[in-house]
């Protein structure tokens, strides 16, 4: 179908021929939009009323003086409604879905978070929605199931496979097949077939592109380095892309979840565990087994617990432009505790990765240089998590106690 949509010998769209027809619409649809510029504004638009953008970039002065090299820089998509970047995308494809006159909308979810986003976005514009999700998730992440549905959504558990996100993604592609006349699937990250990799992107690269205005006009010069967390990829694609024609090294930090040896982690591109195939509708780095099974991951941030990465960052890793490092549960913990102790922010799980590494590199960086730190998202939803990671009795009591009320509820 393509001759677009690769990216070095990653991406392209292998699909089962009942979808192309919906996926050379969906491209048309997408190719027209961005060649219109008031689509842009129309998105900036809704961007900054509905949701926080431009979002602040926030100068970490205590972090700076306490490891005494860099200036460090945090760029807050923690502020965006929802709090984190999926807002960006999911508005994104809304005033998509909206030009091309459908009025469904189905996702799938892991965590929940790209459930909740999506569901925000149908309340906003008035879709039906649909919300697959596999049922060890819904357990785990009763609050959001709790959310999706007060906004309108209707949650199916996936009852097949192993019951987590990439059950789910089997059953939302079974749904479209049926459905494809008035329903748009809005995948969450930087993955998948053509054209989303470009698409998602495409809106995430708000985020670059006010990044580097901001530092620019600040600081009157680019960072030195630019550091995000990647699950799927789309918040680090959206933020290095500000700066892929500078002169900026760009770090994608991967999770080492219980570390490399354990075999319980998400490294696609900092470590040799992931080999090149294609599933799910693309070609990319895979962690799988020699006949091609997908493998478990792990991490303590689900949003980066995923088996797949983009085939935007796959490439990039090829041409050397962007470096890739790993960061385990525990280092995510302590440089977690010490951002909120210094700053008073909360980063998310996901995005005190990119934190851990720039803890690594900053002291040994001048004072002259300068890093950007994406924060991808707040970490008020990682409170189970966190507080079981202190192991801090008093409050683990506490929150056992409020978690099994939620699965009672
Ligand atoms: C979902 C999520 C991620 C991972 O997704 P990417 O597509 O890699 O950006 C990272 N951070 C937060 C806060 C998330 O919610």
């Amino acid at each position: 179908m393509i001759d677009r949509g690769y990216y070095g010998e990653f991406g392209g769209a292998f699909l089962p021929e009942v979808l192309v027809a919906t996926f050379d619409e969906l491209d048309v649809a997408f190719q027209n939009a961005k060649n219109d510029p008031s689509f842009w504004k129309e998105y900036t638009d809704i961007m900054s009323t509905y949701s926080c953008r431009p979002t602040p970039l926030t100068f970490a002065e205590n972090l700076t003086r306490h490891f005494g090299g860099a200036r460090i820089y945090i760029k807050r998509e923690d502020l965006n409604h929802t709090g984190a970047h999926k807002a960006n995308n999911v508005m994104g494809q809304g005033l998509l879905v909206k030009r091309m006159g459908k009025t469904r909308v189905i996702a799938e979810t892991g965590a929940g978070q790209h459930g909740v986003a999506t569901a925000t976005m149908a309340a906003k514009f008035g879709f039906k929605c649909t919300i697959y999700m596999g049922e060890v998730d819904m357990e785990r992440q009763r609050p959001n199931v709790f959310w999706m549905e007060r906004l309108g959504a209707e949650v199916i558990p996936v009852l097949e496979g192993t019951r987590i996100l990439k059950d789910a993604i089997n059953e939302a592609f079974r749904d479209w097949v049926t459905n494809m006349d008035n329903t748009h699937y809005v995948l969450g990250t930087a993955c998948g077939p053509h054209p989303f990799p470009e698409m998602v992107s495409y809106f995430q690269s708000i985020i670059g592109k006010e990044a580097r205005e901001q530092i620019l006009e600040r600081e009157e010069r680019l960072p030195t380095r630019v550091y995000a967390c990647v699950g799927g990829g789309s918040n680090a694609i959206g933020i290095f892309s500000g700066f892929f024609d500078d002169p900026v090294e760009l770090v994608g930090v991967e999770a080492a979840g219980r570390g490399l040896a354990s075999g319980q982690h998400a490294t696609r591109l900092s470590s040799k565990d992931a080999s090149i195939g294609v599933a799910q509708g693309y070609k990319t780095y895979f962690l799988q087994d020699n006949n091609g099974q997908m493998k478990e991951t792990h991490s303590v941030a689900a949003g980066l617990d995923y088996v797949g990465v983009s085939p935007i960052l796959s490439h990039l890793r090829e041409s050397g432009r962007v470096r890739f490092e790993a960061a385990t549960d525990r280092e995510v913990i302590d440089a977690l505790s010490l951002t909120i102790q210094k700053e008073g922010l909360i980063p998310a799980l996901e995005s005190a990765h990119a934190f851990v590494q720039v803890f690594k590199e900053a002291s040994t960086l001048s004072k002259d240089d300068i890093i950007l730190i994406n924060q991808s998202g707040r970490g008020d939803k990682d409170i189970f998590t966190i507080a079981d990671a202190f192991a801090d009795p008093k409050w683990q009591d506490f929150i056992k106690k409020k978690a099994e009320e939620y699965h009672h509820a």
